[in-house]
């Protein structure tokens, strides 16, 4: 019977990770408990823990590894990482060894793009692998040793356009710094800069940053929210994972701003699970800031106020990158995108007005601060102004992160990655555009192509159908299933590429393609549906070679049964073996 004393509900995931944690699952008996305890029905609960990839309901082992199985990864020898993890532990993907001690899986991009082969182990990084390595790391971990004893530390590897002067998010920082000129402005002040200085939301939607806060900021509440979207999930981008392992103070800055600026007392960085490994130095940093009088009670500024963060672990969803199906995942519900029947500005995280802001965004301000509008502005593009952070994998010889001014060439930005005989570039990941040598002569801005910070680049060695299999593989398992369009929809998509892989597609079915996508665009709820099937459009306009080679015209794989007919070719063949006898 669910108790009268209910708990604050946005702690369930806290709650259910500490289950996990303890137990390596979140059994039947554990959710009878937790129901009780946050007031909810078993069932409802249930919908909550099946919702996330890291919660299992059954043991998933002591040691639980998750494998990369993002394309760039697959690409990069990944089946036979998988074969030697199989071999070396004894237990097939997706499996857990009899005796419980190795649990293995696969999950969507990790963040590592750039140092793959890569892997998770009790969410410790491990990278580069090879064969060997991975014969070793089973060895010590079967020897008694732990994963955060031999995992590896994700490298950052950062490029500058020239001239590296330009550089703004990576240069030295002198951590409160930028914060001095809280002492000049007042809210209002700081809003009017942030807009004045055209900075637009870095997670790939582009809205203005300074808009929003006034728009929070002028709607009135007891409460407000700052929340900083840690959760990049589009495969290939793993610009954020560098940020906060390089610049962590840059976005506690930028969270103190906002929280200034639209009158917020609280802050979250909602964190992927898969960066689990990081929350340790935040943690760290964020208690050099409450010591230092610059989070918590009565942080002095123009006007003081009190201002802290906490970080707040996700469980393994791609969806929750949306902000509101965030904010739900963070209020303890499924992560499942909301109607836009109001803004998060005006009810957000438990109905009260909420910013939710990447973290390149949020980085970008005390930058912003430090340097001034106006140099800020001259770097880049009228739309665009300033640098963009890209991170690029897949066929090219420097990998990792490229801080380019945006308005570059693409001819200019290929050649600064070493990219090798380009044929396809994944630009802002599976959502976002394929892009044909007919883009090579197009800029890098918000006047032409945009880029939210995934570019995985694919030679002309690579298929180019198994790609786009990977990207809706994804989206099927992605999509939260709440709107009939996506859910099915995605899947249907999934088994014409079937058909083309399997060379049985006709051209009715590059037809079905094209306007099923449409229907999936314009009837679904969030980006995820409205965007997934951008990639597959995009490629048989760029690349109709490689559909034509794919589709069969002569293949009797499409013909409905008819029954008439069948009857016929029965009697047919009866009549023939019957006369041999008359
Ligand atoms: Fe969920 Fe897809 Fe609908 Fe988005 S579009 S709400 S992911 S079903």
């Amino acid at each position: 019977m669910p108790t009268k004393n209910k708990i604050d509900r946005s702690k369930l995931m806290s709650v259910l990770w500490e289950i996990q944690r303890k137990k390596r699952c979140i059994g039947h008996d554990d959710i009878s408990k937790v129901a009780q305890k946050f007031n909810m029905s078993r069932m409802e609960l249930e919908g909550v823990v099946t919702f996330y990839h890291f919660y299992h309901k059954l043991d998933c082992g002591k040691f639980t590894i998750y494998l990369n199985d993002c394309i760039v990864s697959q690409f990069s020898g990944r089946e036979k990482i998988q074969k030697t993890f199989e071999k070396a532990t004894g237990v097939k993907v997706g499996h857990v060894s009899e005796d419980k001690m190795f649990g293995l899986f696969k999950t969507p991009c990790i963040g590592l793009s750039d140092q793959e082969p890569a892997c998770l182990i009790n969410f410790q990084p491990f990278i580069n692998l090879t064969p060997e390595k991975v014969i070793s790391i089973i060895a010590q971990l079967k020897n008694g040793k732990k994963p955060s004893e031999i995992c590896d530390t994700p490298k950052s590897t950062i490029h500058y356009t020239p001239p590296k002067n330009k550089t703004v998010f990576f240069k030295p920082y002198t951590c409160f710094s930028s914060l001095k000129q809280l002492h000049k402005h007042s809210p209002e002040e700081i809003i009017d800069l942030v807009k004045e200085s055209k900075l637009a939301g870095r997670g790939g939607a582009f809205f203005p940053t300074g808009l929003k806060w006034q728009f929070c900021r002028q709607n009135k509440s007891d409460v407000k929210y700052i929340i900083c979207n840690a959760d990049e999930g589009e495969p290939g981008t793993f610009k954020d994972r560098v940020l906060l392992e390089e610049h962590p103070e840059l976005l506690i800055e930028g969270m103190i701003y906002a929280a200034y600026s639209v009158g917020a007392s609280h802050g979250s960085i909602y964190l992927r699970a898969e960066y689990r490994y990081l929350v340790s130095k935040l943690e760290v940093i964020l208690d050099d800031y409450r010591k230092k009088g610059y989070l918590g009670k009565g942080i002095k500024a123009k006007i003081p106020f009190d201002f802290d963060i906490y970080i707040h672990l996700g469980a393994g969803a791609y969806i929750c990158g949306e902000e509101t199906a965030l904010i739900h995942s963070m209020e303890g519900k499924r992560g499942e995108p909301g109607t836009k029947e109001y803004f998060p500005v005006e009810k957000g995280f438990k109905g009260k007005p909420t910013i939710v802001n990447n973290v390149e965004t949020l980085c970008a301000v005390p930058r912003i601060f430090e340097m001034g509008v106006d140099k800020w502005l001259q770097l880049g593009t009228e739309k665009t102004p300033g640098t963009k952070l890209l991170s690029v994998s897949g066929d090219c010889e420097n990998k990792g992160i490229f801080e380019i001014e945006w308005g570059m060439n693409m001819q200019e930005f290929l050649k600064l990655v070493g990219a090798k005989n380009p044929k396809m570039i994944q630009f802002s990941g599976p959502s976002g555009d394929c892009l044909s040598e007919v883009d090579f002569n197009r800029n890098i801005s918000g006047e032409d192509l945009i880029c939210g910070g995934s570019v995985m680049i694919f030679n002309d060695q690579r298929d180019l159908m198994y790609i786009l299999k990977s990207y809706s593989n994804f989206f099927v398992e992605e999509s939260c299933g709440i709107c009939v369009p996506c859910r099915t929809g995605n899947f249907l998509l999934n088994k014409k590429i079937d058909k083309l892989l399997l060379g049985h597609a006709e051209k009715k079915d590059l037809v079905d393609i094209i306007e099923w996508s449409k229907i999936i665009k314009t009837t679904s709820r969030c980006g995820l549906g409205q965007m997934s099937s951008n990639s597959l459009n995009d490629a048989i306009q760029k690349f109709p070679e490689i559909f034509e080679r794919s589709l069969s015209e002569n293949t009797d794989f499409n013909r409905a049964f008819n029954l008439d007919h069948a009857i016929e070719e029965y009697d047919k063949i009866i009549n023939e073996m019957t006369s041999d006898y008359e």
